[in-house]
């Protein structure tokens, strides 16, 4: 329960991916751990961390046994779907100012109608100038909406499949509806938008191009249930398993293996760009870790410290819902409360795009967890041919690492107020700083 409040406050302010990361920086300084590139030679025990371009991080406690022996790893995510202003968003119809957007991510799109919303994100203006972003979130703040279609006009609509009932260039954001007073305005209500921006920010139109504006639910995290067990939020995918991770690894005393927390962007859309779990970000951290340590260090050195390493990719999973029962076997579905999740695979259509774990390194995850206490379960995405999804996990592994899945369970996973359990996330964290200090 302690540990939940702690973590209700941070999933309340961490709605992006760049908000997580100033975060977990701000934890990491204030609990001693220093910038990579400002250390020399690195000892036993020194902790250290560097992020990449405010949208990933990555942190390691050195350990006391020899680098080559391999990492203790536990890789999550920090990005969660939402919905991005697109880089010409603002324009004027039937007497509104709205803001056009791009789902980012898996949304079922009705779930993000007639919601409040509130934008997070940053404006690089003209003269380079960085202008941070929160517009409601504060009670006494505006907010923003989609408007769905009354049900008395909606008879073509709730003919549609679910998936069409919402239209991608459907999701605009209602932002103003005064017009400004100049009589020679071209379009008044938009003017009136721009004059706000301008007055409150310093913003042309043309600085909405070099910006990136996050539309998310405008709500905090609620406990849920008479007896608080769960906790209802947005963007649990994956900052459940951030913050799981971040409390692990600050509390670590000096381990035998170096034990490295990693916070990866993107994977949402499939790990893509300079941010993401596919780029050489990781690759260079761990270099960069190596030629502070190895006093030889060699391109063989890197290969071989990433090889030996073993990984947790801490990531949710789908747990039972009692409303649908029929997507998952229920001989082999999480359940909340239950513990934290070790899935052995992920994947879609016969097991496609998995890093399926091997049964040795199962073995040797379960028998960590058994013997420090660490309640588990475990968990897979759903029927055989329902559907599927994936991790970080199969990226971990092109290395040649060991990795396995494991984190909390979900219910609403994706939705814009997805449910976990207290139980899992306290257990999700035990598990992950048994893992990372083993
Ligand atoms: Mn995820
Ligand atoms: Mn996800």
């Amino acid at each position: 329960m302690n540990l939940a409040e702690e973590y209700r406050r941070f999933i309340t302010a961490a709605k992006t991916e760049r908000e997580t990361i100033d975060l977990a920086v701000m934890l990491a300084e204030e609990k001693g751990f220093v910038p990579l590139e400002k250390c020399g030679t690195l000892r036993p025990g020194e902790r250290v961390f560097t992020t990449c371009r405010g949208k990933c991080m990555a942190m390691a406690v050195i350990g006391s046994e020899t680098l080559e022996n391999g990492l203790s790893i536990v890789g999550a995510h920090v990005d969660s779907p939402r919905l991005d202003l697109k880089p010409r968003p603002l324009y004027e119809e039937a007497g509104l100012a709205l803001f056009k957007t791009h789902y980012y991510g898996g949304v079922k799109k009705y779930q993000w109608v007639d919601i409040p919303l509130a934008l997070h994100g940053v404006v690089v203006k003209e003269d380079g100038q960085i202008v941070k972003l929160v517009i409601g979130e504060k009670e006494t703040d505006p907010v923003f909406t989609i408007a769905d279609l009354l049900p008395h006009l909606a008879k073509d609509q709730m003919e549609k499949k679910m998936s069409e009932g919402i239209s991608g260039e459907g999701l605009n954001l209602l932002a103003g509806g005064v017009p400004v007073a100049d009589e020679g305005a071209q379009e008044k209500i938009k003017q009136t938008v721009l004059d706000y921006l301008n007055r409150e920010y310093g913003f042309q139109e043309e600085d909405l191009i070099s910006a990136e504006i996050e539309a998310v639910p405008a709500w905090p995290a609620r406990d849920v249930g008479l007896d608080r067990s769960m906790i209802g939020a947005y963007g649990q995918d994956d900052r459940v398993s951030v913050f799981t991770t971040l409390k692990a690894i600050v509390q670590l005393p000096t381990p035998l293996r170096t034990a490295v927390a990693l916070f990866v962007d993107k994977e949402e859309i499939g790990s893509v760009g300079n941010t993401g779990m596919y780029s050489a970000f990781f690759t260079n951290f761990v270099a960069e870790l190596a030629v502070r340590i190895l006093p030889q260090y060699s391109e063989i050195s890197l290969r071989r410290i990433l090889a030996h390493s073993r990984a947790l990719s801490a990531d949710v999973n789908a747990a039972l819902d009692p409303n649908y029962p029929d997507v998952m076997d229920k001989f082999n579905a999480a359940r909340l409360g239950h513990g934290v999740v070790l899935t052995k695979y992920t994947g879609s259509g016969g097991k496609k795009g998995t890093s399926d774990a091997h049964a040795e390194f199962m073995g040797l995850v379960r028998r960590l967890f058994n013997q420090h206490g660490v309640v588990w379960q475990s968990g897979l995405l759903g029927k055989v041919d329902q559907g599927g999804g994936g991790t970080i996990a199969y990226l971990l592994a092109v290395h040649g690492m060991d990795v396995v899945d494991c984190g909390v369970a979900l219910l609403g996973m994706h939705s814009p107020f997805e449910v976990a359990h207290k139980a899992d996330i306290y257990m999700a964290y035990r598990g992950y700083r048994v893992f990372l200090g083993a």
